[in-house]
């Protein structure tokens, strides 16, 4: 069966004081946070160490990175790679926001190559795909995140591609307070599910968890997560504050 899954992004906020401020108030909330499901948390990199070491003793909550290089190691300054993440005991890493999409030219190729890294060293991609509001109005936004998927995805085999997760994050629904409502939703997680059936299986395609991503909120989770194939959220502003973390976990 596949998971649900409430995954933070706190993308490049808080000050070292600030973010383990915020892990001690989800420590807090332990009890409260929905015990069936995957509660994931993607903190600067800077900050990995440090919270793998605070987390040992939490593992109701699991330890995300927000990006990675593919390669194993080497002369690749500033980067990160999946065996180091997983020297850290990083469950998962998100792949191809689109923040890094857009400003650091992230192309299919290199998100596929990551993806693959990941998989082969026990880490759960969360790939990210998702178009832009032009391209959204353009009509042609099913075809755009498809391509996406098949492009960056569609070379693996099932063994890998079930042991992904898939972000849809309509960009123009990013840090905007502008949610897809929860049809529009559905209908490219929908698309996502039969295309990944159509590809790999029918049983491949209902174990991949597919979850939404932006202005997702305490106020709109529970409407979103109603829907057949939304699995949980990718969650940016909202992962910020503990409450409303929490209140989301419990939105299925
Ligand atoms: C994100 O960055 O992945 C995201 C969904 O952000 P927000 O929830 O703030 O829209």
């Amino acid at each position: 069966m596949r998971k649900q899954i409430v995954a933070g992004n706190w993308k490049m906020n808080l000050d070292y004081s600030e973010a383990k401020a915020l892990l001690q108030d989800l420590f807090k909330l332990n009890k409260k946070f929905n015990p069936d499901t995957e509660v994931v948390i993607c903190p600067s990199a800077p900050y990995i160490g440090v919270f793998a070491e605070l987390l040992a003793d939490h593992n109701w909550l699991k330890l995300g990175a927000q990006n990675c290089y593919y390669m194993d190691n080497g002369a690749f300054t500033g980067e990160i790679s999946p065996i180091q993440l997983k020297s850290l005991n990083v469950e998962y890493c998100i792949v191809g926001h689109s923040e890094r999409r857009d400003n650091f030219n992230e192309s299919y190729d290199l998100l596929s190559k990551k993806v693959k890294a990941l998989v082969n060293h026990g880490i759960t991609p969360i790939f990210c795909c998702g178009e832009q509001l032009q391209v959204r109005e353009s009509n042609v936004y099913r075809e755009f995140v498809m391509k996406q998927i098949e492009d960056s995805l569609f070379a693996f085999t099932a063994e890998e591609i079930v042991k992904c997760v898939i972000a849809y994050e309509p960009i123009w629904a990013i840090g905007t307070g502008k949610t897809a409502s929860a049809e529009e939703a559905q209908e490219i997680h929908g698309l996502i599910r039969s295309r990944i059936s159509s590809q790999f299986g029918e049983k491949v395609a209902s174990e991949v968890s597919i979850i939404y991503g932006g202005s997702c909120k305490p106020e709109n989770a529970a409407e979103l997560f109603a829907q057949k194939d939304i699995d949980g959220g990718l969650i940016g502003g909202a992962s910020l504050k503990a409450d409303d973390f929490c209140q989301i976990s419990n939105s299925f």
